[in-house]
């Protein structure tokens, strides 16, 4: 993100008005919105994608107003230590830009603006400035949280095969994987899908009956199965 802001202050980010400058001339389609030629000011500031997804965000945020145009805006927020909220935004727009130019990915402004959002709450977490997030409640424990625990993978015994499996869940989606390593760390199997799952605990159950079938076919024999849920383990215990 520092280097992004960097190339956009200096004007070397490639977008259509600085590629015409260094006479790569080509027709021009702004990516977000469609409708206007591809330039900095466009794509940041005037698009009316990049207007949803600003109006959209300085709701949420105190304080901050989109007086006049962005830039006299942003001496504003400069003066207020708060122009990292323009990076920020800048930041998340050229990615969704990036995605539909490259990835052809249809764009949401919900999901620009969910992005941004949850990066400032993440500093504001952190402590980068005070809270500006009018829908943020920062938890009154989080100065009592335990000091973090490093967590790391541990090899098995020379003769073993240790599969480490992992389900995902989340409303609508859920997936299963797994890797197996020898004793060297090295990994010899590797195996992800999709599945149908209504709750995490079906989502990670099944992965380790795969980790076990595929085991099985492979004739792997002495097998150590690693998974993070204390729950399936009271289940298969
Ligand atoms: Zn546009």
């Amino acid at each position: 993100m520092f280097f992004f802001q960097l190339e956009a202050l200096a004007n070397a980010l490639l977008t259509d008005d600085i590629l015409k400058l260094k006479g790569l001339r080509r027709p021009s389609c702004c990516y977000l919105c469609n409708d206007f030629e591809e330039s900095l000011d466009h794509l940041f500031f005037q698009c009316p994608f990049s207007q949803q997804v600003w109006f959209g965000l300085l709701d949420q945020l105190k304080d901050l107003k989109l007086d006049g145009t962005l830039s006299i805006c942003w001496l504003d927020w400069y003066e207020a230590k708060l122009s990292i909220i323009l990076c920020i935004v800048a930041w998340f727009l050229w990615i969704s830009r990036n995605q539909a130019k490259f990835d052809e990915i249809q764009l949401v402004v919900k999901g620009t603006k969910t992005n941004c959002t949850s990066y400032i709450q993440k500093l504001i977490k952190h402590y980068r400035f005070n809270n500006i997030c009018l829908n943020y409640a920062p938890n009154v424990n989080e100065n009592m949280l335990p000091p973090p625990l490093l967590i790391y993978w541990t090899p098995p015994m020379p003769n073993l095969l240790k599969v480490n499996t992992d389900g995902s869940y989340s409303i609508g989606d859920a997936g299963i994987e797994g890797v197996f390593r020898n004793s060297n760390g090295k990994c010899l199997l590797h195996f992800y899908s999709p599945t149908v799952a209504l709750d995490p605990l079906e989502a990670e159950m099944p992965n380790i009956c795969w980790a076990i079938y595929i085991a099985n076919i492979s004739k792997i024999s002495n097998l150590v199965v690693e998974f993070d849920s204390l729950t399936c383990f009271n289940i298969l215990q």
